[in-house]
């Protein structure tokens, strides 16, 4: 799959398209003028896996947080502009590393350009986040309600003012919380523009629903070889963001290392808690860098056949629990040793987590 085609960026020193990492973003929800808080959030996230992070600049305090927060963070920071074009400015003094604006609501082109111009200066890129549900009055008009074409114009128009300002770091998002719109969007975009893609479906919704609307839009378009960073919208702690995108890039075959859990669903034949011994052994090979997959099957008859592939795996029969090496039998231990022997085995043949 050719992921070459989009033309690289760099937010503070990662590499953002033409056949850079698939990147992992979250955004914060602390206050970003409390600058404590918000650095706090910005550790956990980098130590989950977060690869840049996004923060709100509503007002001017916001703004100047910003140098603090940068100076600090481990990842590159994004500031994250809506209405006032005087924001991105005092964010760019102080030091974000990309510029998010969302073009329906920034106003006069003049305030792009001011915009630009600044952002050229600092050698910064801006991401353009169209959103299905904040297009401008004119496109709206025209298309009389959000739609992919619409999107796309929004985009275009936006791309075109930059352009005319001799601005070319760009990223674009096209987003909107229907997954086959945005994947729809995000199709004509990569067609017609030579930028990265920050994919993602906005106001996904909670934990659960909102991973499979992620997981379906945005899983949709990396198969397709589309996207160049990522951001799972969740009514959820950030830290659960990453974890989902983090998921999707690994099922999508973008990602690897760690420990991959898979787990057979248990039916008649199981005699034993599968699905609290799945949770169990994912959460304790949670920080594992070692790159294997690990079966947690119901039953010792077929749950070895069936999880033959993996490194390893347990099941549990009537004379107790197993242990098994790419579907042979390792070791029998008691039922209620099982997912302890397990784990035990994994990590003395892993150095260390
Ligand atoms: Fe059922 Fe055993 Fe297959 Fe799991 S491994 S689905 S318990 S037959």
């Amino acid at each position: 799959m050719d992921r070459t085609r989009t033309r690289r960026i760099y937010a503070g020193a990662l590499a953002i398209g033409n056949g850079a990492p698939v990147s992992v973003q979250s955004m914060c929800n602390t206050k970003t003028s409390d600058v404590e808080a918000t650095c706090a959030q910005i550790l956990r996230l980098a130590a989950a896996g977060c690869d840049i992070v996004r923060l709100a600049v509503p007002d001017m305090p916001s703004a100047v947080a910003l140098g603090e927060i940068c100076s600090l963070s481990p990842i590159p920071v994004v500031a994250d502009i809506h209405f006032d074009f005087r924001l991105a400015l005092e964010s760019l003094k102080s030091g974000a590393h990309k510029i998010r604006i969302n073009p329906g609501n920034i106003g006069p082109p003049e305030r792009i350009k001011a915009v630009a111009v600044a952002c050229r200066e600092k050698n910064t890129p801006i991401r353009i986040g169209v959103n299905g549900g904040s297009l401008g009055k004119k496109i709206l008009a025209k298309y009389g309600a959000p739609s992919p074409r619409a999107m796309a114009e929004s985009a275009r128009e936006n791309i075109k003012l930059l352009n005319e300002y001799g601005f070319d770091d760009i990223c674009l998002s096209l987003k909107c919380s229907d997954a086959k719109m945005t994947v729809e969007s995000y199709r004509i975009a990569s067609e017609e523009f030579p930028y990265p893609l920050h994919l993602g479906v906005t106001e996904a919704g909670t934990a659960y629903n909102g991973i499979i609307r992620s997981a379906v839009g945005i899983g949709a378009l990396l198969c397709e070889g589309l996207g160049d960073t990522v951001r799972v919208s969740l009514t959820a702690e950030p830290e659960e963001e990453i974890r989902a995108g983090i998921a999707i890039l690994k099922a999508a075959g973008l990602r690897r290392g760690g420990a991959e859990i898979i787990s057979c669903p248990g039916c008649g034949r199981c005699s034993y808690d599968i699905a609290g011994t799945a949770i169990e052994v994912e959460n304790a090979l949670a920080g594992l860098k070692r790159d294997i997959t690990v079966a947690v099957m119901g039953c010792e008859v077929n749950g070895p056949g069936e999880a033959a592939l993996s490194d390893y795996g347990c099941a549990c029969g009537k004379l107790g629990g197993i242990i098994f090496k790419k579907g042979k039998i390792a070791a029998r231990v008691p039922a209620e040793k099982l997912s302890e022997a397990l784990i035990k085995m994994i990590e003395s043949e892993s150095g260390s987590l």
